[in-house]
């Protein structure tokens, strides 16, 4: 059910800062994802506005953000939406992100990243590693990657940020081998 186009030769994520996500994070995001793939990573100017929200809820729509992001994509990228605002859809309490199989673009909330959202004590590389590894998972369905069994796969589904945590960074050997050009590590020594 891949709606994507094979014509498109993907070369950049373009990093969108959505719900009031700070320069600072959005070029920190962007800074450290360009070190874990293959495609460099741009920043896009931040859009003004608030998303929808659920009705009865205090979040975002996080499929009519996804829609707005897939609409009209530009040739060379794919769109990363970053948002300081919580999401969900209306059968899920929450989510961290969302992608389509196949689909243009990606998003990514950080609301529930944040150790200071559990009562912890904030800790910003935290927030920010959280960020890339899920950007990446969601990325991997961007590039028709299922989710994954395997316990140690940035694929595996997760529906806390416990075992979000657990499932690593890094994609296990089969999930890495059906990553296209843009999304293969290029430096997996690299401290990120
Ligand atoms: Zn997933
Ligand atoms: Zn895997």
């Amino acid at each position: 059910m891949s709606e994507s186009s094979p014509s498109r030769a993907i070369t950049a994520v373009e990093l969108h800062p959505l719900g009031g996500l700070s320069t600072e994070r959005a070029r920190e995001v962007a800074a450290r994802l360009s070190r874990r793939i293959g495609a460099s990573c741009r920043l896009a100017e931040p859009a003004n506005g608030h998303a929808l929200l659920l009705p009865g809820r205090d979040q975002a729509d996080a499929d009519a953000l996804l829609a707005a992001l897939e609409a009209d994509p530009p040739e060379d990228a794919v769109r990363l939406g970053v948002t300081a605002q919580d999401l969900a859809i209306p059968i899920f309490t929450f989510v961290f992100g969302r992608a389509r199989s196949g689909g243009q673009a990606a998003l990514v909330s950080l609301a529930r990243l944040d150790p200071a959202f559990y009562g912890l004590p904030s800790d910003e590389d935290t927030l920010i590693g959280r960020t890339v590894r899920e950007s990446l998972h969601e990325l991997g369905h961007v590039a028709e990657l299922p989710h994954c069994e395997r316990p140690e796969c940035l694929m595996r589904f997760a529906g806390s940020v416990e075992k979000a945590d657990l499932r690593g960074a890094l994609f296990c050997e089969a999930c890495a081998a059906r990553l296209p050009d843009w999304l293969r590590a290029g430096r997996p020594d690299q401290n990120w």
